[in-house]
């Protein structure tokens, strides 16, 4: 990595945007399993199904609108806040306190935001689990999107106009290549947190160059951008 290049390319940054589940942490097959089986179960209780039979409706409802909550929201008339916040009822135990993620950040000029397709406690408890809390000037979650999932492109221009800022003056950085290049489509800069192997075999998009900058390891990438060797 070039660090003038680097450097002289995030100067005029005013808005450091981060996706929450494996971007601020590094991918834990832990948690997303916990999600799979609440999504499972509250499929399996809101439509008085068995296991086999919610798999299925999930699958479908994935195929047909993307997303399940959307299934449930158009078919069964389900509240998304009630399903949302039951998904994200996790055990978070193995999360631990990141000071050495916590100096980087507090070391960015300007503000930084969390953005993230999860709910809005899902997001607070994350943060402070990490130690992260006070970093962060503002958290966007589903809530915000008003359901309506990263990558879409309003949920982005909605999340930019809700911090006040400018998307060339702005960074998302996310472990999803559809979510950043749906950042990119926006007119933000973006960085992909390479390290979340699943994503990598199972969400590819359509462009190689969906992003402007790669890195497996957040910690790596801003102790460079911040020249800060000891990190
Ligand atoms: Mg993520």
């Amino acid at each position: 990595m070039d660090y003038n290049t680097l450097q002289s390319d995030f100067r005029n940054i005013k808005g450091w945007v981060f996706d929450l589940d494996d971007t601020l942490y590094p991918p834990t097959g832990e948690i997303y399993a916990q999600m799979a089986k609440r999504i499972c179960e509250y499929v399996m209780k809101t439509l008085n199904l068995d296991e086999k039979e919610a798999t299925v409706i999930q699958k479908e409802y994935y195929r047909k609108y993307g997303a399940t909550v959307w299934g449930l929201m158009v078919e069964h008339d389900v509240d998304p806040e009630d399903f949302t916040n039951y998904v994200h009822e996790l055990d978070l135990s193995s999360l631990k306190k990141n000071p050495r993620l916590k100096k980087c950040l507090d070391n960015l000029p300007n503000k930084k935001f969390v953005f993230t397709n999860g709910a809005y406690q899902h997001a607070e408890r994350v943060l402070e689990r990490l130690g992260l809390t006070e970093c962060f000037s503002g958290i966007f979650s589903i809530r915000e999107a008003e359901y309506i999932p990263k990558p879409a492109l309003q949920t982005y221009l909605k999340m930019l106009e809700t911090f006040s800022l400018n998307a060339k003056e702005s960074v998302m950085f996310d472990d999803s290549p559809a979510n950043i290049l749906g950042a990119k489509r926006a007119g933000m800069r973006t960085v992909w947190i390479s390290s979340n192997v699943e994503n990598n075999k199972y969400c590819s998009v359509d462009t190689q160059d969906f992003c402007d900058y790669e890195t497996p390891d957040l910690i790596t990438f801003l102790s460079a951008l911040l020249m800060d060797k000891s990190a």
